[in-house]
């Protein structure tokens, strides 16, 4: 049986060769131990250079060992490190020989996040911070990176705390109240109960609008690209990624799967998929390639349905339309602006006539279909216009400000607890109104509107919970 309080053991470098390897050792009495393992005594928090020898005596590595008494240690248990070379056959050799001499004390390979768990569970940290190390790791921009350090540091909890303490306050209040019911004292009135609430729903929702551009940063927008065979969607994705991903030829039906590319804007990941065109398929290969693509459009946050914008106004993309999800943005977008000059078939143009092609110009056409109010962007997949226009609509459709900046990142979970805090305060407001007869109401609702936010930082938080966040660390961390 596996306890919190195994010591454990595991390589903290990522897999592969490197410089140096560390290898991570946490439980709540290492001091004798680790001082066997190196044959020597260990001056906390100092750096020893030592020969990692095994049992019989063989030097398996060298380099340094540094070890960090509890509780000030990354964990808040006793913390062994041995930095050795960074090989993986080197560091499994040192890890198993470290294994075999902990079997007397228990010790074991670590779980995936295991040690950051034992930071939380021993306060070293709280749980919005204990996240925050997961996402610094896979921060996969510099803006991520930097919002995940703030948020390591602490900068969303203490945010979410000020908030909690100032329900708290108002709670004492009312609970106070509640307790000597014979001091006949007009609650609400005398300690402006409703316009402090207010102040506290104002400042929730400051907070929630800077976690929701924080959740963009962090998780991004999965943006599917969507249209009939040839309209440019592998181009597109080509010209937005700034290299080859996608295989672009002139045979309609080229894309038989989807090729998703990550790429940034402003720090915020776009995960764009590029389908297979839509249309009858003539071949079986085709046809699932087709069917994948409407799996995929089920699943977009946007769809941008691209069309050739010689032809806006084709039956067929009427057709798609009519398919596409409801409830998810659409934005139409109109490709091969370089071609318009020579056709004739361009909306809202007469013969001749020579034709602009920036993406402001769309205002001008008529859109092909009825069911989209937004004006479609014009661009060139080929030579680039109307491609920031492009990225600025996706990022103003992600929630994204351009050129704010997010003070810290946040995860769905988070979002949730504040929006679950900002109805109980709603409904206690509502309560507020009505008078001093129903006070323990409104003092109900203060309660569950501060268990809300306790969750984020993992006051009140179940095993489940706990389980399911620190399984998706690393092992190691
Ligand atoms: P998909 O089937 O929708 O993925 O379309 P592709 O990206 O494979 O493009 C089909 C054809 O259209 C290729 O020959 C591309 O070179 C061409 N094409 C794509 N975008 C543009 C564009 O903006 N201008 C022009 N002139 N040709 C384009």
């Amino acid at each position: 049986m596996q306890t919190d309080s195994d010591p454990i053991i595991a390589i903290a470098t990522a897999p592969g060769r490197g410089g140096i390897g560390v290898i991570r050792v946490s439980g709540p009495d290492l001091h004798g131990w680790a001082e066997s393992l190196c044959r020597q005594p260990l001056q906390p928090r100092h750096a020893h250079f030592l020969a990692f020898r095994d049992v019989r005596g063989e030097t398996l590595d060298e380099g340094l060992v540094l070890f960090f008494p509890g509780p000030h240690s990354y964990t808040g248990e006793d913390v062994l490190e041995l930095q050795g070379h960074g090989g993986p056959a080197v560091l499994r050799r040192v890890l198993e020989d470290c294994l075999a001499r902990g079997a007397d004390i228990g010790l074991r390979l670590a779980q995936p996040g295991e040690f950051t768990q034992r930071a939380f569970l021993n306060d070293r940290m709280d749980l919005a911070q204990a996240e925050a190390v997961a996402d610094l790791i896979e921060a996969s921009s510099a803006a991520a990176a930097k919002s995940a350090m703030a948020s390591l540091s602490g900068a969303f909890s203490a945010e979410v705390d000020a908030l909690s303490q100032r329900i708290v306050k108002l709670r004492m209040l009312v609970e106070a109240t509640l307790d000597f019911p014979e001091e006949e004292i007009d609650f609400l009135e005398k300690y402006q109960a409703s316009a402090r609430l207010h102040e506290v729903q104002a400042s929730l929702e400051r907070v929630l609008q800077t976690a929701r551009q924080g959740r963009v940063l962090r998780e991004g927008l999965y943006v599917v690209l969507a249209g009939q065979p040839n309209v440019g969607k592998s181009s597109l994705l080509n010209a937005l990624a700034g290299e080859d991903v996608a295989i672009v030829t002139p045979i309609a039906g080229t894309t038989r799967d989807r090729v998703v590319q990550q790429i940034h804007l402003e720090g915020v990941p776009l995960h764009i998929v590029d389908t297979a065109g839509l249309r009858e398929a003539t071949d079986a290969v085709e046809r699932i390639g087709i069917e994948r693509s409407w799996a995929e459009i089920g699943r977009a946050q946007v769809i941008v349905h691209l069309q050739d914008a010689r032809q806006p106004d084709d039956p067929l993309d009427a057709d798609i339309v009519r398919r596409l999800p409801v409830g998810v943005p659409v934005l139409r977008v109109w490709n091969k602006v370089d071609l318009l000059a020579s056709s004739p078939s361009v909306p809202g143009s007469s013969e001749g006539e020579a034709r602009r092609t920036e993406g402001h110009d769309a205002a001008l056409a008529t859109p092909p279909i009825g069911s989209c109010d937004e004006n479609p962007v014009l661009i060139s997949a080929r030579t680039g216009t109307g491609l920031d226009e492009l990225r600025t609509r996706l990022l103003g459709i992600a929630g994204w400000t351009p050129g704010a900046e997010s003070p810290w990142l946040a995860r769905e979970r988070h979002i949730q607890a504040l929006e679950e805090a900002g109805e109980h305060l709603r409904v206690a407001a509502g309560y507020a109104a009505q008078g001093d007869q129903i006070l323990d109401l409104f003092a109900e609702e203060l309660r569950l509107a501060h268990e809300s936010l306790c969750r984020i930082t993992g006051q009140f938080t179940s095993d489940d919970l706990l389980g399911e966040i620190f399984s998706s660390f690393c092992i190691g961390k």
